[in-house]
C-alpha cells in the first residue's frame, strides 16, 4: 500500500514538495491553517535569483541554481493545465552602482553565470541577463488547480497544534479543528510558523517581516529588474510596478504604517524619479521563514523518527523551492520505516 505523507502548510514550499511526492508515488496530503498560497509565498516579488549570491555561502546559490529552468518549463505546464499564467519572464536584472565590482566578476567566472557592464540613467551597472522572474500570487492560484488535479487532497482551515508527544513515531498529529491527521510521514513546511508547532526550532527559524509596495499601471515600462542599494524595483507584465522590500525582525506585527510607505517610496524613487507621479494602489506585508545566513532546513526531525522539517528559506524561497522538493523527496524514498 502506498505510503501517506502529510504535508503541513500550503506555501510554494509545502506545494512542490507535495507535487514531488505524488510523482513518487506516495499518497500526499496538504494541510493548511488558512488558505492554500497566501503567506509569504503570495507575498514575494518573485525574483529568481538569490539577489547577491556572492555576499552568501555558495550553499544559497546551490540551491537557487536552475530555478529558472525549472519555472520556465514548470509555468507552460501550468498554463496548460489550468488556463492561469504564473507570466514567467526572462527580463533580466540590472544591479546599479554595483559597490564589490570585483567580488562579483569572480563569483560570474566561477559559477559560469554571463554578466555584462552596463549602464542606467547614467551610472554604471551591471546586467545579469538571465535572471528571471514569476508572479507570486498568480503562481500559487495556478499551483492550487494543479495539485487538485494531480490527486493531491488539500485541508485548508485546519491548524496543526504543538506537539506534546513523547514517542518517537508520530502516526496522528492532533489539530486545533478537532480530527487529527493521520500519516506515515510529516513535513513541516510551514514557514515562519515552524517552531510554534515546533519549538526545539524557535532560534533557528524566525519570521522576518518584509512589506512591498504596488504602483499604478502607467505609461511607464522598465525592461529589467532594477536592484539598487539594497532595493528592487521591477514591472509586470501588466504594467503595476513593485518595489521593496524592507526585511525587520518585529515578529507576527501586520500593522502598515505611514512611515513604512513614506520609505518605500523614497525608495524606489531614488532608482526612477518617475514614479512620483504614479499612484501607489497596494501596500503589503509577509512573513519570511528566516534563518541564519540564508540556509533553510532541510532533514528529518531533532527529535521524531518520521517527521521532516522543509522550512527556512529565507529571502529565496520561491527560487529555492524546487531544489528543496528534490530534497525531500531523495530523503523520503530512502527513509526505511
Ligand atoms: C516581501 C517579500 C519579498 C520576497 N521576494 C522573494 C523573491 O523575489 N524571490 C524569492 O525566491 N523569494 C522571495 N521571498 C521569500 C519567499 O516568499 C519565502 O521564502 C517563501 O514564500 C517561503 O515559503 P514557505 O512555503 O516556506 O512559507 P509560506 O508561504 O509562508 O507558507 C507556510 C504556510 O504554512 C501555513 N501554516 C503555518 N502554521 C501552520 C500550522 N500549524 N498548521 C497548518 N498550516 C500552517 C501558513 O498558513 C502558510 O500558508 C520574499 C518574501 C517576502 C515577504
Amino acid at each position: 500500500m502506498r505510503k501517506k505523507i502529510a504535508i503541513i502548510g500550503g506555501g510554494i514550499i509545502g506545494c512542490l514538495s507535495a507535487i514531488k511526492l505524488r510523482e513518487s508515488g506516495f499518497s500526499v496530503v496538504i494541510v493548511e491553517k488558512n488558505k492554500i498560497g497566501e503567506e509569504s509565498s503570495w507575498a514575494g516579488a518573485g525574483i529568481l535569483f538569490p539577489l547577491m549570491p556572492w555576499a552568501y555561502s555558495s550553499e544559497v546559490y546551490n540551491l537557487c541554481q536552475n530555478s529558472s529552468e525549472f519555472y520556465e518549463e514548470f509555468s507552460k505546464k501550468l498554463i496548460r493545465v489550468t488556463g492561469v499564467n504564473p507570466e514567467f519572464s526572462k527580463t533580466g536584472m540590472k544591479l546599479i552602482k554595483p559597490r564589490t565590482l570585483e567580488e562579483i566578476q569572480q563569483w560570474s567566472r566561477k559559477n559560469s553565470y554571463e554578466i555584462k557592464n552596463s549602464t542606467f540613467n547614467k551610472s554604471p551597472a551591471i546586467l545579469f541577463p538571465s535572471v528571471a522572474q514569476i508572479r507570486p500570487p498568480r503562481l500559487m492560484k495556478a499551483i492550487k488547480l494543479y495539485i487538485n488535479k494531480l490527486g493531491i487532497n488539500v485541508v485548508e482551515n485546519t491548524e496543526l497544534c504543538k506537539l506534546n508527544n513523547d514517542e518517537k513515531i508520530l502516526n496522528k498529529w492532533g489539530t486545533k479543528q478537532g480530527d487529527p491527521i493521520e500519516a506515515d510521514y510529516f513535513i513541516v513546511t510551514s514557514g515562519a510558523w515552524v517552531s510554534m508547532i515546533r519549538p526545539e526550532y524557535k532560534n533557528i527559524i524566525y519570521p522576518i517581516r518584509g512589506q512591498m509596495i504596488q504602483y499604478k499601471a502607467s505609461s511607464l515600462k522598465i525592461n529589467h529588474i532594477l536592484y539598487f542599494d539594497g532595493f528592487y524595483v521591477l514591472q509586470r507584465k501588466d504594467g503595476v510596478i513593485i518595489a521593496g522590500s524592507t526585511v525587520e525582525e518585529v515578529g507576527f506585527d501586520k500593522e502598515i504604517k505611514a512611515e513604512s510607505l513614506n520609505y518605500l517610496k523614497k525608495k524606489a524613487e531614488q532608482v526612477i524619479p518617475a514614479l512620483k507621479n504614479i499612484v501607489v494602489e497596494n501596500h503589503w506585508v509577509g512573513f519570511r521563514p528566516g534563518t541564519k545566513d540564508n540556509i533553510p532546513v532541510i532533514c528529518k526531525d531533532k527529535k521524531y523518527e518520521n517527521i521532516y522539517i522543509n522550512a527556512g528559506h529565507f529571502r529565496y524561497g520561491i527560487t529555492m523551492a524546487p531544489k528543496s522538493a528534490e530534497i525531500i523527496n531523495s530523503l523520503l524514498v530512502e527513509s526505511k520505516l
